[in-house]
């Protein structure tokens, strides 16, 4: 990648549901990409407010989520934030080839070099997640009949395994083809995170976070790229098939 400080396309979007999804999936990651001098935008299609025990709608909340999305950013180093205001925990309800036609419009606009986004289980299997994660791959398949489309598509791929099983992955999603080390970066990450204080499982994954930094001293992010895929490292033969 060349660094282009002042660069107004290209660079690294992220494409995600709710506010927070950007600080556990990818803060490293898109810290990294801006201290790089990559142009770092981030796209989230709801306002998080039904982020509560009771999964409500609440306009409070909206209010205060964006703000604490405001703080991540500013953490993470985001060049630009787009919120749109899609019902939390019911994209599944919005027409598909709406949230395609806008999440197309929006990286045609910005024409970013690489996009990440949820994967076919969206991490924790959030249909939100899911939702958004598919109607990103759509629209970048539109992108590409009129030779437009990002360079590369990645999908969240978490790479760190405190228990057995964190998360049930689909295939893609457990292959992680990229591994960032973020270790230098991983105080921005915990901020970020830290940010969205009213998500109750932020306390946990921080903790969780420390915890790996403690252990292993390095702290990774994981991403699969979809767009074009990456051959296996080492293919296996096999004799025969059976
Ligand atoms: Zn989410």
């Amino acid at each position: 990648m060349t660094y282009r400080p002042d660069e107004r396309d290209g660079g690294l979007a992220a494409i995600f549901a709710h506010p927070d999804d950007e600080s556990f999936a990818a803060a490293g990651t898109l810290a990294m990409a801006h201290d790089a001098g990559r142009t770092v935008r981030l796209l989230l299609l709801t306002r998080g407010e039904a982020g509560n025990p009771e999964r409500t709608p609440d306009l409070d909340l909206a209010d205060l989520r964006e703000e604490e999305m405001r703080c991540a950013a500013g953490h993470i180093g985001m060049d630009e934030v787009t919120v749109a205001d899609h019902p939390d925990g019911r994209l599944a309800d919005v027409p598909f080839e709406t949230l395609v036609d806008e999440i197309a419009a929006w990286l045609a606009d910005r024409r970013p070099n690489a996009v990440i986004t949820f994967g076919a289980h969206g991490v924790t299997n959030d249909p939100d997640h899911v939702v958004v994660g598919a109607a990103t791959r759509w629209a970048v398949e539109r992108l590409a009949e009129s030779g437009i489309a990002p360079n590369a598509v990645y999908v969240i791929s978490p790479v760190l395994w405190p228990g057995e099983r964190r998360f049930d992955l689909s295939p893609e999603e457990g292959a992680a083809s990229h591994r960032i080390d973020i270790t230098a970066v991983a105080g921005r990450k915990l901020a970020a995170l830290a940010c969205h204080a009213s998500q109750p499982d932020v306390a946990d994954e921080i903790a969780t976070l420390r915890a790996a930094i403690d252990a292993d001293g390095v702290l990774y992010e994981g991403y699969t790229r979809v767009r074009p895929t990456v051959p296996l490292a080492r293919p296996t033969f096999y004799a025969a098939i059976d």
